[in-house]
Formats: structure tokens, sequence, C-alpha cells
């Protein structure tokens, strides 16, 4: 035979010669041939490979019957040099027994748990139960049992939903498994497994800070809450899930009636304060001021409500109760004086009148006695009389006199405490936040707004606007149809922005008819949009004077907070751009 040396004329020769030896056409009998024309020699290999798997055959365990067969198969194979033979077994062997530490059981039953507590369409809880058996009953190796459990599972979940729909198995903390282990869970899984885990603590976190703490004044619910907060945060078994699952769902039950309870609770009061504000408002129907108040807190209470407009609601309430009181002071202790200087004067009339019409009765007698006189000194006698009860008229007057004079000087004294009372009230009323007119607040009361809302924004970071508006022609307005539609026109705007604006914004008149607004979480674009609104709506609600349809304009600056503002230089920012807005003419928003 020819030698070649080419690895591709040796592939050739060797085709050639299997077709003259009529040889089948198998890997081994290819190999065989080519080795044979190349000139190598198998001998020595065989002989080498031989060796060593008869060494390894010798160091197999043969303690178990499927063992002892196996090497009994591997001797035979060996021995017939039938490499087949002695591979399969082998193949066996080494997976039964060097695979099994990495097959990933743990998670495998997770996920299979997971499958069999979820619902799949068209699987029963029967069906999976005779499908476990199936898996269950078959004999023998470990790998086989978990690649049909495998198997099973992956066919539950594929009857599932999307992934990020599938139900989820917690991510448990455990040794990591071999990357080459078989393994059921998926990227999305593994993902949705940590967010049920942050879900488990959220849930708790509801459970400890939310549910329980809103529920202080049932202190036996909060305890239970507490309690399942516990329970979710330990719960680690199906069992234990399940059982604080039920648990959780009669407590929400009965939580619903706790909620309805203080619902109804929240409106009972709700309706008795108006009823109360009711009340007020018919006492002072005629203070223009508490009306106002009494209004704009009647407002606050009305859904939908606002921590915000409550606590604005009850700022006001004080204030209204504040000037109550002052005037009620004030107005018991002028009655008191009215009372007295009545029961002085009726005295006095009474006193009066007895002194004279006695007086004049005994003149009348006197007069007769002294027409029947015929004797002189019978008239000196009734002379005497006369003057005496003359004298006696004439104390009787200057008594009165001076009693006048003193009630009179009473009078006086009342009066200048009253006018005191008054100075105190107006005072008192400089204390309050609100203007006196519109209601809105008063540059003490926005001062104070002022400082929180910029803490608020500075810990939230969040936007805050502040707009400068002043009223067109206003002084027009005022010199035309005078100082009273002048103020009416000033509560008429107050009313349109209040109702226009969130309840959250703040109003404040800031002088005669330039006002401020706060708007937080609002950035200086959005700010703008909404001083928009107010000019738009107010082309809607024209305010009436004598009859007159009158349509008011502003013109505003508007500007967002920086980090280094103070309320003085974001106002001063607005104002500027309120100048611009008037300058570049009038009845437009400008920010800056
Ligand atoms: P401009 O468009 O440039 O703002 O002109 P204006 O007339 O609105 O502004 P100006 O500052 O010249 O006049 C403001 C007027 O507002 C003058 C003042 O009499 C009037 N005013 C201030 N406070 C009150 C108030 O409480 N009631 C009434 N009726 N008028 C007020
Ligand atoms: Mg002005
Ligand atoms: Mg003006």
């Amino acid at each position: 035979m020819a030698t070649f040396t080419n690895p591709a004329d040796i592939a050739r020769e060797t085709l050639k010669q299997m077709m003259a030896r009529r040889m089948a056409p198998s890997p081994d009998n290819y190999r065989a041939i080519y080795d044979e024309i190349a000139g190598v020699s198998e001998k020595p290999a065989e002989d080498l490979l031989e060796r060593e798997i008869r060494s390894l055959l010798s160091q197999l365990p043969k303690d178990t019957p499927a063992q002892q067969g196996l090497a009994r198969q591997l001797d035979q194979a060996l021995r017939n040099r039938d490499r087949e033979a002695y591979r399969q077994p082998l193949i066996h062997f080494i997976r039964e027994h060097g695979g099994e530490t990495n097959l990933a059981w743990r998670e495998l039953l997770a996920d299979f748990l997971q499958q069999w507590e979820a619902n799949q369409s068209g699987l029963t809880r029967a069906k999976k139960r005779e499908a476990l058996d199936r898996v269950l009953s078959v004999s023998g190796r470990n790998e086989i049992l978990f690649s049909r459990l495998q198997n099973l599972t992956r066919s539950w979940a594929a009857n599932q939903p999307a992934d990020e729909d599938i139900e989820l198995v917690e991510k448990v903390p455990e040794p990591a498994v071999s990357a080459s282990a078989p393994a059921v869970s998926s990227a999305p899984l593994s993902r949705a497994s940590e967010l049920l885990s942050e879900l488990r603590e959220a849930f708790v976190f509801a459970l400890e800070n939310i549910v329980a703490a809103s529920l202080e004044d049932e202190p036996e619910a909060a305890a239970q809450a507490k309690g399942f907060a516990a329970r979710a945060r330990a719960a680690t078994t199906l069992k234990a899930m399940s059982a604080l699952l039920a648990d959780i769902r009669r407590f929400a039950f009965s939580l619903e009636f706790v909620v309805e309870d203080r619902h109804e609770l929240r409106a009972g009061l709700l309706r008795l304060l108006c009823l109360m504000i009711d009340n007020i408002g018919e006492l002072v129907i005629d203070d223009r001021w508490l009306a106002g108040q009494i209004e704009v807190v009647r407002g606050a209470v009305a859904e939908p409500m606002s921590l915000r407009a409550l606590n604005d609601a009850e700022q006001r309430l004080k204030e209204v109760i504040f000037k109550q009181s002052h005037l009620k002071h004030g107005l018991m202790e002028a009655k008191q004086v009215m009372k007295q200087l009545l029961a002085v004067f009726v005295d006095h009339l009474a006193e009066f009148t007895d002194s004279t019409s006695d007086y004049h009765d005994k003149i009348e007698g006197y007069a007769e006695k002294i027409s029947r006189v015929d004797d002189i000194t019978q008239l000196e006698d009734v002379l005497g009389e006369v003057i005496r009860e003359t004298r006696l008229i004439q104390f009787n007057a200057q008594r009165s006199r001076d009693d006048l004079r003193q009630t009179n000087q009473r009078v006086v004294e009342a009066e200048q405490r009253i006018s005191q009372l008054q100075d105190e009230l107006d005072k008192a009323s400089q204390m309050v936040r609100h203007d006196q007119l519109t209601g809105a607040l008063n540059r003490r009361g926005l001062d104070e707004i002022f400082e929180k809302e910029l803490v608020r924004s500075r810990q939230r970071r969040s936007p805050l606007s502040v707009a400068l508006l002043d009223i067109d022609n206003f002084k027009k307005l005022n010199d035309s149809l005078g100082h009273d539609a002048g103020d009416a026109a000033l509560i008429h705007l107050v009313s349109v922005i209040r109702e226009t604006l969130r309840p959250q914004d703040t109003l404040a008149r800031f002088g005669g008819e330039e006002f401020i607004i706060l708007l937080p979480d609002t950035s200086v674009e959005n700010a703008a949009k909404a001083l928009v609104r107010v000019q738009r709506e107010l082309t809607r609600r024209y305010f009436l004077a004598n009859n007159e349809k009158l349509l008011i304009t502003f013109s505003a600056g508007v500007s967002q907070v920086r980090p280094d503002d103070t309320e003085a230089t974001v106002i001063k920012r607005a104002d500027e751009a309120a100048y611009g807005a008037k300058t570049s003419g009038k009845n437009r928003v400008v920010s800056i």
C-alpha cells in the first residue's frame, strides 16, 4: 500500500478502502482504516485506555446490586472491546453519582410549591395531585425524579400568564448552588422573588407603622396589627402563611366596621361644627368682618377637606372667638352702666314727681288756705309752712341735680371705658392674621405662612413660587364709584382668587390693592399659568357696582424661590416682575 502523508489523501484512501472491503460506514470503522493507512499503531493506545479503565473499575464501589451490575457490564464491554457498551453505563454512573449534589432541590421545591398554590386555567387540585402521584411513582434515581418534577413544575408554570404576573416565591438566602445545576428559576422570577421580599417588608412596615398607629384609640386592634406584623416577619412555612392570611382576612373584615364608625363620627362632628358655625353666623349678622370669617370657616369644613384648610379654619375660628369674647365683655359693661343709669333716672323721676306733685298739692292747699284766711296771724302760719315746703323741694331739687351730675360723670367714665375697650379691640385685631376687609391673610399672617412654606419647600426639595399682583387702575374705580365700591371690588377679587386657586395656595393682602400669593409645589411656569387662570375667571365673573358690570384686571409678577432667597428677596423679584407687567401694558403676568 502506498504511503500517504496528506490528511486529505488519507481520508480519500480510507473511504476507497472501506468500499472495497464492504465495511459498514461507522465512525469506528472509519477510524480504524484511517489509522491503518496513516500508519498509526493503535494497539498501545488501546492498551493504555484499557489499563486506565480497568484501574478505575477496580476503584468503583460495588456495594449495591446496581453498582455490581455496572462493574460486570463494564468488564464485559472491555473484554469485547466494545466502546459503546462501556460508554453508556459510565455516563449513567457519573450522572447518578457525580451530579446528585448539584441538583437544585431547594429551588425546585420552592417553585413547585408556588405552582401548587397558583391557579392555572384548566388545572384543578385533583388533577395536580394525580400528576404529582405519577411523578412520585417513578422508582429509583433522584435525577429522574428531579427532572420529572421539574418538567411537571414547568408545565404548570407554562399555563400561567406573562413573567411579571408569575406568583412569587420569596428568595431565601442560602449557599450558592453550582452553575451547572439544573435551575428552574428564570431571571424575571429571581427579580420577582426579591420584590416579594421587599413586599413583605413593606407589608410589615404598613402593619406596624400605619395600621397599628392609626388604631391608637382601639388598643386591642392596634396590638393585633402588631402581632400580625411579627407573624408576617417570621412566617416561612406555607402553613404559617396560610394561617396568617386567614387571620388577616378576618382582621381586615373587622377593621371595615371601625373605618365605617370613624367615618360616621367624623361626619357627625362636622355636622355639629356646621350647626355651631351657623349659629354664630346668625348672632354676628351685623359684623361684616366676623361674618366674613364665618363664611371662610364654613367653606373650609366643606368637602373635600384638606389639613391645610382645616388649620386655616381653626385659626379663623380662634380669632372669631377672641373677638367675640372682647365684644361680649365691652357689651356687658355698657349694658350694666345703662341699667344703672336707667335705675337712677327712674328713682329721680319718681322722687321729683313725688315731691313736686306733693308740693303742688300742698301749694294748692296753701293757696286755698290763703284765700280763706282773713286773719294775718293765720297767714303767717300758712306762709311759714309754704316756705318750709319750698325749702324742702329746693333741697330735693338740689339733691337730684347733684345725683344727676354724679350720674353724668359715671356716663362719661363708662364712655371712656368703652372707647378704651374699642382701642384694645383694634389692637387685638391688628394682632390677628387676617385682613379685616377681605379676610385674606394680612402681612403678619403672610410672614408666618411664608416661613413655614419656605422650610417645607427646602425640606422636600419642591418648588415654591410667589406671585405679587396689583389691581389695574384701582384709583380710577375708587374715584368714579366711591370708596365703598372699591372695597367691594377688593372683596370680589379675593373671592375669585380663592375659588380659582388650590386650597393649599396662600393669599395675603400685601398693601392697599396689592396681594401676594404663595403657590407651594409649583414651578414658576405653572404659577404663571395659575395666575392667567385667575385673570380668565375675572373676565367671566364681572364685578357688579351700582348694577354696572365692571371688569377688574390686575398685573402680576411671578418668581420661584431660589436656594438663598429670603421672603423679602423673592417678593422683591416678584414686585419687579409686576412692575414689568404694568409698564408693558397691564392686565398681564410676567415671570422672572
Ligand atoms: P395702577 O394700574 O398703576 O396700579 O394704578 P392704580 O390706580 O391701581 O394704583 P395707585 O397706586 O395709583 O392707586 C391705588 C389706589 O388704591 C389708591 C387707594 O386709594 C386705593 N386703595 C388702597 N387701599 C384701599 C382700600 O382698602 N379700599 C379702597 N376702596 N381703596 C383702596
Ligand atoms: Mg399699587
Ligand atoms: Mg394698582
